[in-house]
């Protein structure tokens, strides 16, 4: 009988109890007077973890993908050109929604696996001296190949030539779980879901939006009424919504954030970037490496692992869930046939990694891969023990 079953994928991660238990109240009048009480707080809050000070946050009821709409249909119009990097499965995604919104859609393609080459969108935005590029696009984790790209340098590559465009990023998978910084990048549109950082259940999108985009929705022509943030923001400056707000996640939202401010930002970025250090040993010691080409661009929340050669990723993952009750996440279009995937952002443990690196080295031996029994558990377990906190250390010590 199984009645857990520890996810390792990249999202939806594990819910903490107390997240868990915040969700489970009844169902509360979103127009009752002392709503705003609890929205107008939980709203600040969300904007220390986005680090804007002057932007707008909505909470849209919707997954991260709802966001990307938002981002486009409030600020642009039919035919604007806009700069893309494609380097996985998620940028592409947001570069195939660009198009199917009739935008002219300018790709920058890289091999999956390398992260957006700042340099290049430096020489396209130099280039556009017309300035007739609206907006760039930058995917801040690409969670299908674990890489994580240099906002800032996409920021100063627009400084550098004085480019008005907006910009716009995909922090689904890094916002609450990698250092970002919505005002400090000049990031115009933010865009997180519930499901990933923040340790909820799916179901909300989580968009930052600066002053210059909620400038833009005032001649933006694209169509919009779910995403609209113009009505959002009317709505919101007192504590409501223009339609139905997904209450019970947002009483889990309350939760989380002082869960994660409770523990200090930095300290949860810095807890990520040992998490994920323990599972970069283990697939080390195992002989394998990292989609990711650049170990600096190395992802902290997703590691996309290349199987041996002969192994199906896919075995590996159908063995993980089917003999050992663990999910690994798949590889993904492009890479599908060359990684898996083991998810480490949210509410994790040193003991919770380890036993998704157990777990993963049965399941890649399951899949016909020679791996020694123990061996990523020993290299991730030696980090662990030796990068502790040092508040940790010393209690041990005494
Ligand atoms: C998960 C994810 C998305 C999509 O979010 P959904 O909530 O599934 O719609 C977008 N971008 C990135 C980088 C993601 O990891």
């Amino acid at each position: 009988m199984v009645s857990q079953n520890p996810i390792f994928i990249p999202g939806p991660t594990n819910i903490p109890d107390a997240v868990r238990h915040a969700i489970d109240v009844p169902m509360e009048d979103m127009r009752a007077p002392d709503f705003p009480a609890f929205t107008l707080p939980l709203f600040a809050d969300v904007r220390k973890v986005l680090a804007t000070r002057t932007g707008e946050v909505f909470l849209i009821p919707g997954s991260g993908t709802l966001g990307w709409e938002g981002a486009i249909a409030n600020t642009l119009c039919p035919g604007d050109r806009v700069l893309t990097c494609r380097l996985g499965q998620f940028s592409t995604l947001w570069s195939t929604m660009c198009e199917r919104f009739g935008l002219e859609v300018v790709n920058v393609d890289v091999e999956w696996g390398h992260a957006i080459p700042a340099d290049r969108f430096a020489r396209i935005l130099a280039d556009d001296t017309g300035h007739r590029i609206k907006a760039v696009l930058a995917c801040h984790n690409e969670t299908a190949t674990g890489v994580t790209s240099d906002i800032a340098a996409v920021r100063a590559a627009l400084d550098a030539c004085d480019h008005p465009a907006l910009l716009f990023v995909d922090g689904v998978s890094s916002i609450a779980s990698i250092d970002f910084r919505m005002d400090a990048w000049g990031v115009d549109v933010a865009v997180a879901g519930s499901q990933k950082g923040f340790m909820l259940p799916a179901g909300l999108a989580i968009v930052g939006v600066s002053q210059k985009a909620m400038a833009c929705g005032k001649t933006a022509t694209l169509p919009r009424y779910t995403t609209d943030f113009a009505a959002m923001q009317a709505a919101n400056a007192g504590g409501y919504f223009p339609y139905t707000p997904a209450t019970n996640l947002m009483r889990g939202l309350r939760c989380s954030l002082d869960l994660l401010l409770a523990e200090g930002l930095p300290n949860v970025y810095a807890r990520h970037h040992r998490m994920a250090q323990g599972v970069r040993r283990a697939v080390a010691a195992w002989g394998l490496s990292l989609c990711a080409a650049d170990p600096a661009t190395a992802s902290d929340t997703v590691s996309a692992i290349c199987v041996p050669t002969g192994v199906d990723p896919a075995a590996v993952v159908r063995a993980a869930y089917e003999h050992w009750g663990l999910s690994l996440g798949v590889g993904l279009a492009k890479v599908a046939d060359r990684v898996f995937r083991i998810g480490h952002l949210g509410a994790t443990t040193e003991l919770m990694i380890l036993s998704g690196i157990a777990g993963a080295e049965l399941a890649l031996r399951d899949a016909g891969a020679r791996i020694e029994l123990g061996s990523g558990v020993a290299a991730a377990q030696a980090w662990y023990e030796q990068s502790r906190p040092a508040a940790a250390r010393a209690a041990a010590a005494e």
